[in-house]
């Protein structure tokens, strides 16, 4: 792996809790405490040279403030509170980027512990309806506790297989936003760096059923007879689960088509699905990452991106 940092070098990254709270307030409960507020970031230089005890807004992601390596908010009030979420930068692209609006219906496909489905609930101000799925019971009981603690109401948890929910089930037929953030090799997370690598033949052959799964998941999420829009992630840096997934689906759903996301963003998918987003340590300062938006074309359209 050719990603350098390690966890303890990338920035902390806290979302910002807006079913429980305002940026206005964690930043004026923060400034109190001490910390020092240096406004909106314009460059990832700004993050590289934060001292101890301050903090900025990200420069690409709205409520998300960036604090240096290693501050540690596990103990803190605002944390043990809901007020703030512990997440990722790359890892709230996908409820961002997916936007659904308050009162829409929304599937999580894969849901569990739940960071995601919390962003989503709070982007929707709770209002609408959250189907969210996951097939480890365990992961789900975890998830219950988080959403409880972040104050999310709009949910509906199963813990079930999301390729056997059936698409043309009445419940889901108001259902048009799914996001899709598949079990994966995890090979972006660079907590996963250290670990001896398994031998050549046995990982060629968990990445072609990672990746044949992952295919399964989405050919699958557009199924839904009035899906919209799907947003598909995962926490790896291997072309096999990120761009070869979404090229293969978009071969069998002619009806959809990539959506070009955030323009700013310093790291693309690799060509030509330059629409979609990437995210590594040493480009965007995160964990690695990938994200793609998938989108019904109207009809009529000839748009051929
Ligand atoms: N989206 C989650 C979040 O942000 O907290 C992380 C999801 S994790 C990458 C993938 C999840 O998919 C795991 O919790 C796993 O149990 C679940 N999973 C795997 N296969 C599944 C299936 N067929 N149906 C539903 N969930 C599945």
């Amino acid at each position: 792996c050719s990603q350098q940092a390690t966890e303890d070098q990338l920035p902390r990254y806290v979302r910002v809790n807006v079913l429980k709270t305002t940026m206005e307030d964690v930043i004026d409960y923060l400034k109190r405490e001490g910390f020092s507020y240096k406004g909106k970031a314009t460059s990832l230089d700004n993050l590289h040279s934060l001292a101890a005890k301050s903090f900025l807004c990200d420069m690409h992601l709205p409520d998300l403030l960036v604090f240096p390596p290693k501050t540690d908010f596990h103990a803190h009030f605002l944390y043990q509170a809901g007020h703030i979420i512990l997440q990722d930068k790359a890892s709230c692209l996908p409820a961002y980027l997916l936007n659904p609006p308050p009162g829409a219906q929304v599937l999580d496909a894969c849901a569990a512990p739940g960071n995601k489905t919390s962003h989503l609930a709070a982007i929707m101000g709770n209002k609408g309806k959250l189907f969210a799925f996951d097939l480890d019971a365990k992961r789900l009981s975890t998830m219950s506790t988080l959403l409880l603690r972040a104050g999310v109401t709009c949910q509906q948890l199963a813990n079930q297989d999301f390729l056997k929910v059936d698409p043309e089930s009445s419940q889901y037929s108001g259902v048009e936003y799914i996001l899709l953030d598949p079990s994966c090799s995890g090979s972006g997370m660079v907590c996963l760096h250290d670990r001896t690598p398994a031998p050549p033949e046995e990982e060629t052959s968990r990445l072609q059923a990672l990746a044949a799964f992952q295919l399964r998941c989405l050919n699958h999420a557009l199924r839904f007879p009035n899906l919209q829009r799907v947003v598909y992630s995962t926490c790896s840096i291997h072309k096999q689960e990120n761009e070869e997934v979404v090229t293969a689906c978009l071969k069998e759903n002619q009806g959809y088509r990539l959506v070009h996301l955030l323009p700013t963003w310093p790291e693309r998918g690799l060509a030509p699905l330059t629409q979609c987003l990437r995210a590594s340590t040493t480009k965007t300062l995160t964990q690695g990452f990938f994200v793609a938006v998938l989108e019904r074309r109207s009809p009529g359209a000839k748009d051929d991106t």
